[in-house]
């Protein structure tokens, strides 16, 4: 079993034979209340009891506080292991989740050849979207439907609190939501672009994490790298894949 304990949400994946079985629900306030939680999820969908589970590996920003791991390891050897797992030709991956975005270059055998990592900003992470969605009145999952690129601006502030702001300014100016939207996804694509440019592109490139799921940061990523990137199935669900591969 793989447990991935993210900073906005908890996901799990069981192998049990050929089957997988997967749960998702938010992380909320206590990481290890919300890994017990996808446990009994995931023995109830498979009819197994705790004891049956040879080994569980726990990842992400809370797996330190899970105390049902073997072991732990980290969110980038479980995203490379699971990205390379459904993606054998990827050769760099690009994660936006939560609260943080990574670029992660693999080998030919999948193993971690570098990587770089923003944690410390929420510009380019989910975290910045969630906010602009906020201020515009939708849900998250409604960004990527409701972009409009050809009315595209630009939000220039680099800073989280600083763009939520210009966003209700051009809310206020009666900018269309379509327009906004737009360049709320370019200014995540340009910001994580950079990184992965810093890093050193190698095709295939491979988009994941829960932000993967957004159809307007996949197209400004593509256009800001100048590369076709692919948005991996299951995106939020790769790092607990790798996790559970690595524990298998
Ligand atoms: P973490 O591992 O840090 O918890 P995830 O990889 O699970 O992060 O991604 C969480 C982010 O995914 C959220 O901040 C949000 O921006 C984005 N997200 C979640 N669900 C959706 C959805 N249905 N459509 C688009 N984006 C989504």
């Amino acid at each position: 079993m793989g447990i991935d304990l993210g900073s906005v949400a908890a996901k799990g994946v069981l192998l049990d034979g050929r089957r997988i079985y997967t749960a998702l629900r938010p992380t909320g306030w206590s990481p290890r209340e919300a890994g017990e939680e996808i446990l009994a999820v995931l023995l109830q969908q498979a009819g197994l009891h705790a004891s049956q589970v040879d080994k569980t590996v726990a990842t992400g920003y809370g797996r330190v506080t899970y105390n049902g791991a073997d072991r732990t390891i980290t969110e980038i050897s479980c995203h490379a292991r699971g990205v390379f797992h459904l993606y054998p030709q990827a050769r760099t991956i690009i994660d936006i989740g939560g609260q943080d975005s990574k670029v992660i270059s693999i080998n030919h055998e999948g193993k971690v050849a570098d990587f770089a990592m923003n944690d410390r900003c929420a510009a380019g992470t989910g975290r910045f979207l969630q906010v602009m969605a906020n201020a515009l009145g939708l849900e998250v999952s409604q960004l990527g439907e409701k972009e409009k690129p050809g009315e595209q601006v630009t939000v220039s502030s680099m800073c989280t609190v600083f763009a939520e702001s210009e966003v209700i300014g051009l809310l206020a100016a009666g900018t269309s939501i379509g327009g906004i939207i737009a360049g709320v996804h370019q200014a995540v694509g340009k910001r994580v672009a950079a990184m992965a440019k810093k890093l050193g592109l190698v095709e295939k490139i491979i988009f994941t994490g829960g932000v993967a799921m957004n159809k307007g940061v996949h197209r400004a990523l593509c256009e800001e790298l100048g590369y076709p990137v692919l948005a991996a199935q299951e995106c939020q669900f790769t790092g607990a894949l790798g996790a559970a591969l690595l524990a298998l």
